[in-house]
């Protein structure tokens, strides 16, 4: 009975600090949005927890569309509020600590330090949809392009400064239809990626600019996946169904590209010995 109640104290744990941020920045910030964005957030990953406990085949799948979903069409179509990466540049400029910022440190800077890439793999809503993709495990080996990513940071970061420079109006709703503009672009070169080289993640693991802040970040994560030695079979299942090549098996932080782990959990289910 004891264990039956102990396996849900992780969503509940999840819940409390969703709720405990929601709280603090609604009362600190006199905003009711950030009650109701925060406790959506926290409600939709709980979920998602509970239906992993419960062995729910697709209970990753529910987090994703639940919290990508809403950031795409609520917070990006509908609040008109830039998610992407020069939006963070934008609000960062202008000195205004709201929802494009607070979501940044939260979700992609100060987070991944406790549940490193959680978001890559609960939230994010390119991936939402390049996971529905054919090639949920790369047929082909890692390709050493990493760097490509380096540069889409880089670009957005000048595109924006150099808005800020060149002293343009309105950059609000250059903003705006940056976030349209750039969403299509990912989705387009995720696509294209995804099927050149057989890998649905093939823009995680190259092109996307958020990872320059995610991979240091998560390095340190407190939750990672981490393999029992003595029940180990070393049998290699768990880097088969890997989508992002990860070595579970190595427990140091060193791991082969550790800082890919998304904590999809493909790993864990797979272990015919439940070492992970
Ligand atoms: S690497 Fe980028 S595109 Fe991929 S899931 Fe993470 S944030 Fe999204
Ligand atoms: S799947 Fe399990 S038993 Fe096999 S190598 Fe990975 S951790 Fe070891
Ligand atoms: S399969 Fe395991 S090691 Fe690979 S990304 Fe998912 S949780 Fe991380």
């Amino acid at each position: 009975m004891k264990q039956s109640c102990n396996k849900y104290i992780s969503p509940l744990i999840i819940l409390i600090v969703f709720e405990s941020v929601a709280v603090t920045l609604w009362l600190t910030k006199k905003n009711l949005f950030y009650l109701f964005n925060f406790s959506y957030i926290g409600l939709s990953v709980s979920l998602g927890i509970l239906l992993f406990i419960k062995k729910y085949k697709h209970a990753r799948r529910v987090v994703q569309l639940l919290v990508g979903l809403y950031m795409l069409v609520y917070l990006g179509l509908i609040c008109n509020e830039n998610m992407q990466i020069e939006g963070f540049w934008y609000y960062l400029f202008t000195g205004v600590f709201e929802a494009a910022t607070i979501h940044y440190a939260v979700a992609k800077i100060f987070g991944p330090l406790i549940f490193g890439r959680g978001w890559c793999g609960y939230a994010c809503w390119t991936a939402m949809v390049l996971d529905f993709l054919p090639y949920k495990v790369p047929l082909q080996p890692r390709k050493k392009i990493g760097w490509i990513r380096y540069i889409t940071f880089a670009a957005s970061l000048v595109f924006v400064s150099a808005l800020f420079l060149a002293k343009v109006g309105n950059i609000e709703r250059i903003m705006f239809w940056a976030f349209i503009v750039g969403n299509i672009a990912y989705y387009g070169i995720g696509i294209a990626l995804a099927f050149l080289f057989k890998d649905n993640r093939a823009f995680c693991k190259y092109v996307c600019p958020i990872t320059v802040f995610l991979k240091p970040m998560s390095y340190f994560s407190l939750m990672r996946v981490k393999c029992k030695k003595d029940l180990c079979v070393n049998c290699g299942k768990c880097k088969r169904v890997c989508p992002m090549d990860v070595d579970v098996t190595d427990n140091s932080r060193k791991r082969k590209n550790g800082t890919e782990c998304i904590l999809c959990m493909e790993c864990v289910k797979n272990c015919p010995k439940n070492a992970l």
